[in-house]
């Protein structure tokens, strides 16, 4: 690896195979992982729309799988952090090696290529806590055993490993959005991009002898529309849009204000090097060691910040236009007080294209409707 770049999520230089690029505008996304219930909607829109011919039928572009112990393919990331060995940050700078540091002989990037049976089982470990519950236990709060749903995709990482292992020069990383993207008339299926990407976001088709990956829905993200994985999220807790250069984050900009300004909104396993473009609200419920070590030495302040998020307008404003149009939202605006103000979101043309309450109403129904001569369980 002998360029040097600037990883700003290690907070200094590191070691990759080709200089210092940063397209005009990269595509990112936020997930909060609070409001994720596991329903997979996101996991089979993805499938629907770009996985469901044969050789596809293993890969989960997007899949959610439940912390601690899912995974998929099994163990992508405990077996990784076992190669990469000590992490280390010292404030919030990183101070141990990244994959594209800490190789060994006759190895360009830390990796290693799942087996076969490691994709036999996406669901493993789907809603099982931390810790066994105790016979006659109760649910007390604070909640002691604990989980959480981590939504996963490509990452169009600004430093990819799957790029900087393909020896073909088969991926690319486009320059007006930073999607990074697997050439298949190039692809000779060497699978060296599955080895490198230690997300494990590239599959090897064997049908076609060839490696495919999320492409970031770019036929709708053209026409100015969220990705299917964001736009089907029956949580809402997913927000797509456009970051800007960490050097000069907007403060009208949603995903900007979420990552830079308020710093709620962190990288996975940013330690690896990739400087990854999806980004996380952390788990609250998680104890901060795990936190950290997924999400960086900011996962404690996020946590903080996130639990008072009701003190800033502008936060409550991003927070809530997640998932509420299917169109990308450029720009952000907030009017009137937290209770019955507004959030807006615009367009790149600055036309509106979505205002929802910044406190959403509760409405409580009668139990039994004369109109529809229904009684309702649920009154909410
Ligand atoms: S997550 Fe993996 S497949 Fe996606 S850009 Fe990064 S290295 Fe490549
Ligand atoms: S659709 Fe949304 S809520 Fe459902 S699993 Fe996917 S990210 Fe979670």
């Amino acid at each position: 690896m002998k360029e040097k770049v600037y990883n700003w999520q290690l907070r200094r230089k590191m070691a990759y195979k080709y200089p210092e690029t940063r397209p005009k505008k990269q595509v990112a996304w936020i997930f909060d992982t609070n409001k994720c219930i596991a329903c997979q909607t996101c996991t089979l829109a993805c499938k629907n729309a770009w996985t469901s011919g044969k050789g596809q039928e293993y890969m989960w572009w997007n899949n959610v799988e439940t912390k601690p112990w899912g995974f998929y393919p099994l163990g992508w990331d405990s077996r990784l952090l076992e190669k990469l060995g000590a992490q280390r940050w010292r404030g919030d700078r990183y101070a141990g090696k990244t994959i594209f540091e800490s190789s060994s002989y006759g190895e360009e990037i830390t990796g290693f290529v799942p087996e076969e049976d490691d994709y036999l089982y996406p669901n493993i470990g789907e809603d099982e806590v931390a810790q066994p519950v105790k016979k006659g236990g109760y649910i007390k709060i604070p909640h002691q055993p604990w989980m959480f749903y981590l939504q996963r995709i490509c990452n169009h990482c600004t430093y990819p490993a799957c790029l900087a292992s393909c020896p073909r020069k088969s991926i690319y990383k486009r320059p007006e959005d930073g999607i990074v993207l697997i050439d298949q008339k190039r692809c000779r299926g060497y699978q060296e991009c599955v080895r490198g990407c230690p997300y494990k976001k590239s599959f090897f088709r064997t049908e076609t002898k060839k490696s495919e990956k999320c492409i970031s829905c770019f036929p709708a993200i053209e026409d100015g529309f969220q990705t299917e994985c964001v736009v089907n999220c029956i949580g809402k807790i997913r927000l797509f849009g456009f970051k800007s250069d960490w050097r000069k984050p907007r403060e009208d900009n949603p995903i900007d204000y979420l990552v830079h300004i308020k710093k709620v909104a962190l990288p996975l396993y940013p330690q690896f090097g990739l400087e990854p473009n999806v980004y996380y609200i952390p788990p609250i419920n998680v104890p901060d060691a795990f936190n950290r070590q997924l999400f960086g030495p900011g996962s404690k302040n996020a946590v903080k910040i996130y639990r008072k998020a009701y003190e800033d307008k502008k936060l409550i404003a991003a927070l809530v236009l997640m998932g509420c149009t299917n169109k990308i939202i450029n720009t952000i605006g907030v009017s009137g007080d937290i209770n019955s103000g507004y959030a807006a979101g615009y367009n790149e043309a600055g036309s509106e294209i979505i205002r929802v309450p910044l406190k959403e109403p509760i409405v409580i129904r009668k139990k039994y409707d004369r109109d529809r001569n229904v009684a309702r369980i649920s009154v909410t």
